[in-house]
């Protein structure tokens, strides 16, 4: 897509559990090319946002609109096909499988049949192909000299990049990363933050929720502040950092 051009649009997007609000009236609208950051306090409905737009979670109202088409009530296959990719808050990698395999396996699980039984059949031709754009994708992470480590002896920053390369192969216009810095080191996050702008020099855009005020700051173009469901205020990181009902929200005063 056309830096600048609209890549994601969500229109006052409700979701509710049961009695409980979960998401409401948050709407939103992410250009080619940008660094976008949803935060707010924990259960502010940041995850639940995630899982609507990449259909994870069907939405109880509201609309997700993806390169011009609307894709709510698609599902979260056809939502990855149409390029949108997306790590989750807590890291799922297979820890006795080289890191190499881990984005290999991502791999096969979105563009085969999606089963283990799958990924079993597949010829060696098939093989060699995901294991070499799993490679590239590691290298992009700068994960270039660790691709035959077992992913469970990684420390926490680097394992972040792992799940990063496995949301990369299929090769997305749109990564949504949720909480990617939570507990890492700070020299961790500083190279995740620089791998992250580094995607974006290359064009990719990107949606981000993350609690660490001090990360979102220094890396996104435009933020959304959600307290309890709902947006609380949208704008750059300057106009965010200026705002008193932000500060209100999270310090309480
Ligand atoms: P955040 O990511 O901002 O911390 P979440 O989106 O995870 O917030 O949660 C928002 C609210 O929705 C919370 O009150 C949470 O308990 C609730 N919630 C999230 N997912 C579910 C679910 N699957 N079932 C019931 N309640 C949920
Ligand atoms: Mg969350």
């Amino acid at each position: 897509p056309a830096a600048g051009s609209v890549l994601l649009e969500v229109k006052d997007a409700r979701r509710t559990f049961g009695g409980l609000v979960a998401v409401n009236g948050v709407g939103f609208t992410l250009r080619a090319g940008e660094i976008f950051g949803l935060i707010g306090p924990n259960g502010a409905g940041k995850s639940t946002t995630f899982n609507l737009v990449s259909g994870v979670l069907p939405l109880t109202s509201g609309e997700v609109w993806l390169r011009g088409e609307r894709v709510d009530g698609k599902g979260a296959r056809e939502i990855a096909r149409r390029g949108l990719s997306r790590t989750f808050q807590h890291v799922k990698l297979v820890p006795d499988m080289t890191v190499l395999e881990n984005v290999a396996l991502g791999t096969y699980l979105r563009t085969r049949s999606g089963t283990l039984a799958a990924m079993l059949r597949t010829d060696r031709a098939e093989e060699a192909r995901a294991l070499a754009e799993a490679e590239r994708q590691l290298r992009r992470v700068g994960l270039g000299e660790h691709l035959h480590e077992l992913a469970g002896n990684l420390a926490l920053g680097p394992q972040r990049l792992v799940e990063i390369a496995r949301a990369l192969a299929s090769d997305p216009a749109l990564l949504l990363l949720d909480e990617p810095a939570a507990g890492l080191r700070h020299r961790e996050k500083q190279a995740l933050a620089e791998v992250l702008r580094q995607l974006k020099a290359e064009g990719l855009s990107l949606l981000l929720v993350e609690h660490d005020m001090d990360f979102v700051m220094n890396l996104t173009d435009r933020i959304l502040v959600m307290e309890f469901g709902t947006p609380l205020l949208e704008g750059t990181p300057a106009e965010i950092q200026a705002s008193e009902k932000v500060r209100a929200a999270y310090l309480g005063t």
